[in-house]
């Protein structure tokens, strides 16, 4: 079970009491043109997530408290969360991940 306190309103709870959007920081392909933006680019932008072993940075939604989204980071072993930070901020730099862990492998699609 996670053990969740909103870093905005200082709600506590579990998973079900907040929703999680995923890894955050998640950058958009860069381009004002939308159909010059390729195939791999946006497909890894929709669909390709870090799955690390370690420490993770998560966006998260107080559903039952005030409603609002934050960062979070979490240890994906231990399911300890060891920070919040707002949903505007950049992440700290203190508390950044093992590198290795978060490391994806992305295959190369064939026939595109
Ligand atoms: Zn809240």
């Amino acid at each position: 079970m996670l053990m969740i306190t909103c870093p905005v309103c200082g709600a506590e709870g579990d998973e079900t009491d907040f929703h999680c959007g995923g890894q955050a920081h998640i950058s958009r392909p860069a381009s004002t043109d939308p159909h010059n933006v390729s195939d791999d680019a946006q497909r890894d932008y929709l669909y390709i997530r870090n799955n690390p072993k370690g420490l993770h940075r998560e966006m998260w939604m107080c559903a039952r408290g005030c409603g609002k989204w934050f960062h979070a980071e979490r240890d994906t072993v231990t399911l300890e969360f060891k920070s919040y930070y707002g949903i505007t901020e950049s992440a700290p730099p203190s508390s950044s991940p093992n590198p290795a862990a978060s490391k994806t492998t992305k295959k190369k699609s064939a026939g595109r």
